[in-house]
Parts: C-alpha cells; structure tokens; sequence
C-alpha cells in the first residue's frame, strides 16, 4: 500500500517537543493520518513521521533524538493496528530511499528494508533464482519481513535470509548474520533493538517458467482462502507454541469456539479465513481490537489455550 506522504499532511498542533528534534535532511510529517499507513485503515493521527533521505540522515536522527521521545517503526503496515488515539513521539517510515532490489552475485540478491516482499519475489523470478517465490503473497516489506521471519506456504524468511544492515537505536551501523538475529515462527530476538535497513538473500538458480509457475500459485492459493482485498491485518494471531506444524492452528480453535463471522461494529472475524479480522468500512481501532480480545476469551474458554497477538498494536486509546 504506498500514500505519498504529502497528500495526508494534516496541520494540527505540534508538541512542544518537536523543537528539540534532530535537524534532518528527510522530513517530518505533523499530525499525520496514520490510517493512510496500515492496512487496517484505522488509527489516530501520530504526532510526527520521519521519512529518512537516507542511512546517513536516518544514523544523524537516531543519534540525537533526546532519549524520551518515544521512536516507533512502521514498514507497510500490513501486520500493524493503530489505536484510535494516535502514536505519541515518531513514527518512522522507511521511503523510497531504501527500496532497492538488486542481484549482487551468481546467487546473491539485496534488497532495501522498504522494498515490497513480493518486489524481491519478482527479481529473484528474473534471475531465474529459486526460494523466495513465499514472498509472493507478503503484502510486507523486507524490514517487516525480518522483523516478523514472515512466511507463508512452507517458506520463511530465516531460510534464505543470509546477513542484514541495520542501526541501533543510538545511531550505530550494524551488521548481523541471519543466524545471529534468532529467528523462529514470527519470532526476531532483536526485533526491538535494530532498525533494519537492507538484506542479503541468498537463492538457488531454477527454471524460470516453474519459478513463476510456483508465484503464480500461491497468488490464486491466496485469493481463494484469505480476505486479501479487505482491510484487514493479516493472521491476527500466531499459531500456539509447539503447534505450528502439527497441532491445531489458532484458526481452527477459533472456528471451534464459534467466533467465525463474529462482528463488533465494522469489524468482523472473516468467514473465509478466521484467524483474519476485517474492516469493512467504519470500524474504529478499538472495535477491532476488542473483537481480538473476545475471541482470544472465547478460545480460551473452549480450549485453555491463550492466543497470542501476531499483529501488532501501538498508539494510544481515544479519549473519552
Ligand atoms: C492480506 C494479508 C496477508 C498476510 N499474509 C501473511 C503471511 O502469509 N505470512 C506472514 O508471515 N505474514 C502475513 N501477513 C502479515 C504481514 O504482511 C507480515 O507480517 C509482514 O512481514 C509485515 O511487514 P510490514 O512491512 O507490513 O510490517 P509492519 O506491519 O509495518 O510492521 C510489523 C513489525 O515490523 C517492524 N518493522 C517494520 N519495518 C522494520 C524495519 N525496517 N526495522 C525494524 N523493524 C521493522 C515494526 O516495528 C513492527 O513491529 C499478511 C498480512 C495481510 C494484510
């Protein structure tokens, strides 16, 4: 989902604290509409969103951004809620500047943290290069994808992922191995600490012809079992721990505790896929999310097992 920042600029009042921003040659967005942003299409405005020029801004910024203001980071915004209230503090957002795909060697691609997944699944079909056709059906980005090892159809990303360039949050480049970063099902052991900004991917040469065959069958796979074209988060929930390959999945539990089609407001459990919440229309963040919370009860009720949120949720409740 790509919005120019430019067309959801909203001129409200900013927090004092915005004087004591770092001086940056990308810009800040005030009061920005955060729904353009996220999938969902729900959120309050955040109170700033800076759109690096590039690494060396974005390294300027994070060194002296004065250490209470609160810094959170959005990719596409396909696996994100924002509350009603809006985001305190910056939201950053990685542009065009780091969006990037580039095969590097015989098996080799890099691609930039705010390039498309489904971007970096097309190059490798190019180059005849075999392992990424999974990112076919990610509506994320490559920072996203690292953050969540976003996978799908027996593929994830921990399997061809080689190495990444990031930031810490005090400005310092970083690289780290993929198998540094600790990743398993939806899960980055440093998720909170990096800014990812490019990745290394390594692929296997293939046939083209079966490459894009392979694409082209997760995208209809897709269209026939999930909402793809609502308003909605992706899986809403990981499947339970230990359960992921052979146990029963969260949409299955959720069936099972009769919350299929389940409705607050505009938002409503999907009757095609029930691990999906879906906008469709006027639902607020708070109905979506406390719909997530009634079918995490109902599950728990019918089957002792806890859900645990996959999308994440940031911002601040509506007041009153
Ligand atoms: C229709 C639909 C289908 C989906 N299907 C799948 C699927 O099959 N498999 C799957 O795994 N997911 C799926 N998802 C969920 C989502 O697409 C993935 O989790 C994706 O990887 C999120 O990427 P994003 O760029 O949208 O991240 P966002 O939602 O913007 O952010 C997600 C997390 O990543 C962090 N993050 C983003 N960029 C960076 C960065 N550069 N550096 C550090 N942290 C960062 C954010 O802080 C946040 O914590 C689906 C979503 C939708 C809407």
């Amino acid at each position: 989902m790509s919005t120019p920042m430019s067309q959801s600029v909203q001129h409200g009042a900013a927090p004092q604290w915005v004087e004591a921003l770092p001086e940056v040659r990308g810009s800040y967005h005030h009061q920005f509409a955060m729904a353009d942003l996220c999938w969902f299409r729900v959120g309050g405005p955040a109170d700033v969103v800076y759109l690096p020029a590039d690494v060396d801004d974005l390294a300027h910024f994070l060194a002296h951004l004065p250490a209470d203001i609160p810094l959170h980071i959005l990719g596409a915004g396909s696996n994100t809620l924002i509350r009603d209230g809006g985001v305190r503090g910056v939201v950053l957002r990685l542009g065009a500047a780091f969006g990037a795909v580039e095969q590097i060697a015989d098996r080799q691609l890099k691609a930039g943290a705010a390039a498309l997944d489904v971007r970096l699944s097309r190059a490798a079909a190019d180059a005849s290069l075999s392992g990424l056709e999974f990112y076919r059906g990610i509506p994320g980005a490559i920072g996203g994808a690292i953050a969540m090892n976003a996978g799908a159809y027996g593929g994830e990303t921990a399997d061809c992922l080689r190495k990444v360039e990031g930031l810490t949050r005090q400005g310092e480049v970083v690289e780290l191995t993929a198998a540094e970063l600790d990743l398993s099902y939806r899960h980055n052991g440093y998720a909170d600490f990096i800014i990812y900004t490019a990745a290394y991917y390594e692929a296997v040469p293939g046939d083209e012809t079966l490459i894009r065959a392979a694409m082209q069958e997760i995208s209809d796979k897709r269209k026939t079992t999930q909402p793809i074209k609502s308003r909605t988060g992706g899986s809403t929930f990981k499947n339970p721990a230990g359960t992921s390959a052979d146990g029963p999945k969260s949409w299955q539990l959720i069936d099972a505790a009769g919350c299929r089609g389940a409705r607050i407001g505009d938002a409503q459990v999907s009757e095609l896929h029930c691990n999906f919440l879906i906008n469709h229309g006027a639902a607020s963040a708070a109905d979506i999310e406390n719909l997530g919370d009634m079918v995490r009860q109902k599950v728990h009720q019918t089957s002792g097992v806890e859900l645990q949120w996959e999308i994440k949720r940031i911002g601040e409740a509506a007041h009153g």
